[in-house]
This record gives structure tokens, sequence and C-alpha cells, in this order.
């Protein structure tokens, strides 16, 4: 190993580097999120040596693990992405690969359709996993993007940090110049790992994209058809968010003995209570450590995670484009004083069918993770949700007429946005964003999407199916999706 990637794989395993960018890398991806890693690690295991260029100072992008230390004891909470079915073999099949140690997230292990009734299409049976260490505890689902980064890191790739991309310029010689602020970086070609904001602000490949891919680019859509969603019964809020206490009275395992499901049934609609603080609670979500089985624990709950219009979680985020947020200290003491009567406000029905008392002590600290769908922020993923159905307010809003770009087709809209320039094919882009699809089948974001389309980049760009990758899979998902095909279809 070249001393360069020693000094970078030692940099890694204590926090990321900050390294003079090079002038010519031949194989780049520009954001260190699932699909940019996962692109740089497939090339990396046919020999290539690649780059990959993050613009912030973390890897993961919206997998984003939060590790901290409590006392002696550290706890790993993942604010954002966190968990996958086996069945969708993008990840599973390189979280096998890599070897990590996997544990159902719910401990009862339902098959994953089951935690998403009607009117959500989940078309996945193994039941829903995370990533967990040697102990069993979750180790954070960006161990699986840090696995590859690690191997591509060993074969000679390297890892630029706080490495922004400004714009990029695609060349007649075919290659392409990457502009990071004042620094620009040749390749012969590129994934692009990124969002829908910093895509569009790519001011010359915007210009050179056909007026139509830059409306499908900046379409963004959540129609909500009565039909499936019966009016009130789902609001789209300011934010994802999601929010944990730490309790060093793990109260819901040593006095109440609740360690599997929500409160209420479900948690994404979460309680009102007087504080103005809604509750919703995960019981086995949070990380929690105990003496002996539900004795001596303590540890974090999830309270809420939700799409709910709120502030009180909210406002914990330090900006719009950073997500995480911990409350803790003397300053913090009313606001989790406030918390914690919020959190004993919802569960009360709970504490009195057991005839236990309520603890006092409230939560010595608050972390959440809010992924802003407002502003220019916008770090929720965005996608194109539209609606075939008739109940839908103001009618059907079938792909074309979500967009306003006329025939525009499900097909279409993957295939021009996976390889935007009409005439450089080297420059791809991949992301949770690029998702269009009717909202009848809506499921939530998962990073299988971006996988897939980083996998038909590749397989774009000449690059088969590695033997390690389910083959039917493969074949359905990367090869053979045919007009109106969803990826979630099987
Ligand atoms: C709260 C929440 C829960 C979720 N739960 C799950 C789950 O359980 N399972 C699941 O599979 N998915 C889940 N998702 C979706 C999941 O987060 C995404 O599918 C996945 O993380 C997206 O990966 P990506 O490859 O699209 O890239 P992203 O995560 O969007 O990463 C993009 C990267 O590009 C970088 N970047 C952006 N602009 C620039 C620039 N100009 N220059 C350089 N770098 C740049 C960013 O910093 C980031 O690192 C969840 C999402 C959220 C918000």
């Amino acid at each position: 190993m070249a001393l360069f990637q020693l000094i970078q794989l030692l940099l890694l395993s204590t926090g990321e580097s900050v390294a003079p960018l090079p002038e010519f890398c031949e194989v780049s991806a520009v954001g260190a999120g699932w699909a940019g890693v996962y692109f740089a690690f497939r090339q990396a295991l046919t020999g290539k040596k690649v780059c990959i260029f993050e613009g912030t100072d973390r890897i993961g992008g919206r997998t984003y693990s939060h590790r901290m230390d409590i006392g002696d004891e550290t706890f790993t909470l993942d604010v954002g992405a966190y968990r996958f079915s086996p069945d969708m073999h993008l990840p599973g099949d390189v979280i096998k690969l890599l070897g990590f140690k996997t544990a159902c997230y719910e401990p009862n292990c339902p098959p994953a359709s089951q935690e998403f009734p009607e009117p959500f299409h989940f078309n996945y049976t193994a039941p829903l996993r995370r990533i967990v260490d040697a102990e069993g505890m979750p180790a954070g689902y960006v161990t699986a993007i840090r696995g590859m980064l690690d191997q591509i890191l060993a074969s000679g790739g390297q890892l630029f940090m706080e490495a922004n991309l400004t714009d990029v310029q695609a060349l007649h010689s075919q290659e392409v110049r990457l502009v990071f602020d004042t620094r620009a970086v040749l390749t012969k070609s590129v994934l692009l790992n990124l969002p829908r904001a910093p895509f569009l602000s790519l001011q010359s490949l915007r210009s050179d994209l056909p007026e139509r891919t830059v409306q499908m680019a900046n379409c963004v859509k959540f129609d909500v058809p009565t039909k499936f969603f019966p009016p009130g019964s789902f609001t789209l809020g300011k934010s994802l968010t999601k929010a944990y206490a730490y309790y060093a009275d793990a109260w819901w395992h040593n006095h109440l003995n609740q360690t599997v499901g929500q409160w209420p049934e479900n948690a994404f609609e979460p309680v009102n209570t007087s504080e103005g603080i809604p509750i919703g609670i995960h019981w086995n979500d949070g990380p929690v450590r105990c003496n002996a089985p539900l004795q001596g624990c303590r540890g974090f709950l999830e309270v809420f995670y939700s799409t709910t219009n709120e502030d009180f979680f909210e406002d914990l985020r330090p900006s719009d484009l950073q997500p995480l947020g911990i409350l803790k200290g003397k300053a913090a003491e009313a606001k989790l004083q406030r918390l914690h009567a919020a959190v004993m406000e919802a569960t009360k029905p709970l504490f009195q069918k057991k005839s236990v008392a309520q603890p006092k002590e409230p939560p010595s600290m608050l972390v959440v993770g809010v992924w802003d769908r407002t502003g220019h922020g916008f770090t929720a993923p965005t996608k194109v949700y539209y609606s075939k159905d008739e109940t839908t307010p103001g009618g059907p809003d079938p792909l074309e007429k979500a967009c306003g770009v006329p025939g525009l087709t499900d097909k279409e809209y993957r295939d021009s946005l996976l390889f935007p320039h009409p005439d450089h094919k080297q420059i791809m882009l991949a992301n949770n964003d690029w998702v269009a699809q009717p909202v009848e089948k809506m499921f939530g974001d998962w990073a299988e999407e971006s996988l897939l389309q980083a996998e038909r980049a590749l397989h774009g760009s000449g690059l088969g199916r590695p033997a390690w990758l389910d083959e039917d899979y493969y074949n359905r998902k990367v090869l053979g999706i045919a007009e109106g095909d969803i990826v979630t279809m099987v």
C-alpha cells in the first residue's frame, strides 16, 4: 500500500482528511453518499484508481450515523437512513459481501411488507435489518459506506473531503472538468451523486442540457390522492425529523417491559400533547444498554419520527443544511423538562395499565436529525410522486402533467437524468432525488433507489454484473426495467 493511501486510511479512522486536489483523475465520483461510494467501489473492484470528492466534512449524506460517548459507553444514532431488507440486493448483497453483522430491526422480525400496510406497496418480504456491532448494538448504517470506502482506499483510490463541486464543464476532448470553487480536476468519467439543488446549481452543465431535461430535473411533486390518503390523514410538513431522548433510567425497559413496536400504533402520526410537542415513540429504535435483560437499562428513546409540522425538535438544527442538533447541559434543562412532560403525557395510559408510577427524572439529552423540506436546504429527499388516481384534487396527474413535460414517461425521466448530458455519456447522475413514480405505490425513500441508478450507470458504461450481486435481481431491476416499471416491482 502506498504511503498516501496509508495516511488516508489512518485519517479516515480518526476523522476525515482534507487533501489537496489532484489535477487529473481517471474515474471520479462526486458525493460520498451511498451511490457515489458504491460507484467508486465497483470501479475499484475492477482495478480502477478512483477519486471521490465530498463537499462536506462527513461521509454518508442522508445516511448519518452519529456516535457519542456517554460515560464510558458509546452509542450510535442513525439520524437519517437506518435499515434495509436483504431482498433489496442493493444494498443487501454489498453488506453481505463486506461481512457486516446485522440484526432484525424489529426484534420479532416481521416480514418487511407488514411494516407498510395499505396504501403502501412494499414488495419485500425479508425482515428489515440494520447493521450491528459485535455486541449486537446498532453500529450505524454508515458502517457499510465506510466499509466500501476502506476497500477503495486500500486499492489505491482517494477520498477528498470538503471538495464542494461548483461547476461541471463537458470538454470537446470528451474529458470533463470538475470545478471545486477555485480548483479544477480533469476526469474521464464522473458519477454525480448529487441531490437536486446542488445538481441544478452547476451552471455550465445546466446550460448544456436540453430544456426538457432541465424541466425534469426541476420537477418536484407530492400528489395526495384522497382515495389513498383521506382528507386530513396526511400533511407533508416542513421537515422529516427524528428525535432521540437519552434517559439514564430507560423506563420503557426497566419499568414497562415495552421494547417492541410503536406508540401510538402508527408513531408516524404522533400524539399531540398540551406542551405543544408531538410524541410518536418507536420503542426498539434507539440504542439501549442493560446490565441484565430489562434491568439497569439506559439509552436513547426515539420520541419522534415524522413529517408532522412542529417547531420544538426542528428548532434544534443548526441550519437548513445541517440536520444534526443536540440539546444538553444546564441551559437545556427547561426544554428537556418540557419534553419529559410531553412524553409522560403521551404514555400515561401505558403506565396506568401496568399500575406503575411515571419516572420524574427528565432525559439528559435530546438528539435530532432534521431533514429540511423547504428553502434552499432541502436536505430531505425530493421526488416526483405523481398520481393516476381520479380522486386526486384537480384530477389525475400523470407524470407528463405533473412535470409539465408533454409525453414524459417514467423511462424517459429515468434515462434522461441518469445520463443528463446528451453528448457526454461519461457524466452520470445518481441520487435518491431522481425518482419519479406513482404515489399509489409510494413506499418511502431507500438507498436502493440510488444504488440501482449507480448500477445502471455502470452498466451503461460497460461494466457487467458482479458475481456477488443476485442475478435475478440484477436482470429484473438493472437490465429488465421496461416502460411503466418502477424499481419496487417484483
Ligand atoms: C430520515 C431519513 C430516513 C431514511 N431511512 C432510510 C432507511 O432506513 N433505509 C434506506 O435505504 N434509506 C433511507 N432513507 C433514504 C436514504 O437516506 C437515502 O436513500 C440514501 O442515503 C441516499 O443516498 P444517495 O446516494 O442518494 O446520496 P445522498 O445521501 O443524497 O448523498 C449525497 C452526497 O453528496 C454530497 N454533496 C452534495 N452536494 C455536493 C457538492 N456540490 N459537491 C460535493 N459533494 C456534494 C453530500 O454532502 C452527500 O454526502 C432515509 C432518509 C431520511 C432523510
